[in-house]
């Protein structure tokens, strides 16, 4: 399968008056052609300025990595002008943001905004064609009685339809990659699942990557090809949904676990957080940065960071209780003693 997108020790910090904050560090991962990849984690892990430094949109006081590379088809793109940002923005990539209500101009009625997106990238297109585009836009994305939403103000819909028409204002230039910011998180369960399906369909019909920025890993359970699990900046595991759901290997993903809802669940109704808090930014730790909540920590996380394992081709984890050394009796997934 072909990549649509490489990035390549993507480093992104934000310079304050407390200092360096090193918000994504040195990260790299590949994004298939027709394939979902879903970076998950907490708020505050790096995976929303991830996003948005594939879109060229860290500005001052951020910035990106002298040594970082975005590929994309095969072409570097991470020093593009502002002008050529712009292009990219919307024909090849497009965004889906968490709250529809904020990202649609309250003002404008639901056709003329999918019509103004269409008309940034195709400045020639006639009217009717423009038109007839954004009608069949909001027909595939499954509003009812489109012709008459078109007319409509986004108040006058609910949640779920404005994120469908959010979904109508991203995919209406057609791009090759779609980039969906925590899309469900404002909806309630039965729409989360119902926008869930409608970006598979729409994958199926169009053949867009997406990738999908959650920390819910329940939300990416049926729909990711790839998960990435982000901490503090850096990717602690990455592998198929199988590889994450039925062997993970890392602390931090087995704690996100514990924090879904599970209908096969013994202790119904209860879901685990996860303790503490991400740690200081500005000065990460020079070990494993999950030490400081870890209850498997042992003294060399605290010394020294853990090295990437491999475990198969798709799925690897840094951790140093991949070493032969560690006791792995009490571990709750994965394997026990190596
Ligand atoms: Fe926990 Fe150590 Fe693994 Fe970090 S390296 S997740 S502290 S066991």
């Amino acid at each position: 399968m072909k990549a649509l997108l490489k990035v390549e020790d993507l480093s992104v910090s934000y310079f304050t008056y407390a200092g360096e904050v090193h918000s994504v560090r040195g990260i790299s991962f590949e994004v298939e052609e027709g394939k979902t990849t879903a970076l998950v984690g907490e708020s505050g892990c790096g995976k929303s300025v991830t996003a948005k430094s594939l879109l060229g949109l860290i500005e001052k006081p951020g910035k990106v990595g002298d040594k970082s590379r975005i590929i994309y088809q095969g072409k570097e793109i991470t020093g593009y002008t502002e002008k050529e940002w712009n292009e990219f923005r919307g024909k090849e990539c497009s965004m889906v943001f968490q709250d529809a209500l904020v990202s649609l101009n309250p003002t404008v009625k639901i056709g003329t905004q999918i019509e103004e997106n269409l008309l940034n990238h195709e400045k020639s297109i006639s009217k009717v064609e423009m038109k007839k585009r954004a009608l069949n836009m909001l027909k595939l994305t499954g509003i009812p009685d489109s012709e008459s939403c078109m007319k409509k103000y986004p108040h006058e819909l609910s949640g779920g339809m404005r994120q469908r028409v959010m979904i109508a204002c991203a995919m209406i230039t057609n791009p090759k990659l779609l980039i969906a910011d925590e899309p469900t998180t404002a909806l309630d369960v039965t729409i989360q699942a119902q926008i869930i399906a409608l970006m598979e369909e729409l994958q199926e019909k169009l053949g867009m990557s997406i990738i999908i920025i959650t920390h819910d890993l329940g939300v990416v359970a049926d729909m990711a090809d790839e998960i990435i699990v982000m901490y503090a900046g850096e990717i602690v595991e990455r592998g198929t949904a199988r590889d994450i759901f039925y062997n993970p290997e890392h602390p931090y993903t087995w704690a996100l676990l514990q924090s879904v809802p599970r209908l096969d669940s013994e202790d119904k109704g209860i879901l685990n957080t996860i303790e503490g808090n991400i740690p200081d930014m500005i000065n990460p730790p020079k070990g494993c940065s999950f030490c400081g909540r870890c209850p498997y920590a042992m003294q060399i996380c605290e010394e020294q960071a853990p090295q990437t394992t491999q475990i198969t081709d798709q799925h690897s984890v840094a951790c140093w209780l991949m070493d032969d050394r560690a006791d792995r009796t009490n571990v709750p997934f994965g394997r026990k003693n190596l």
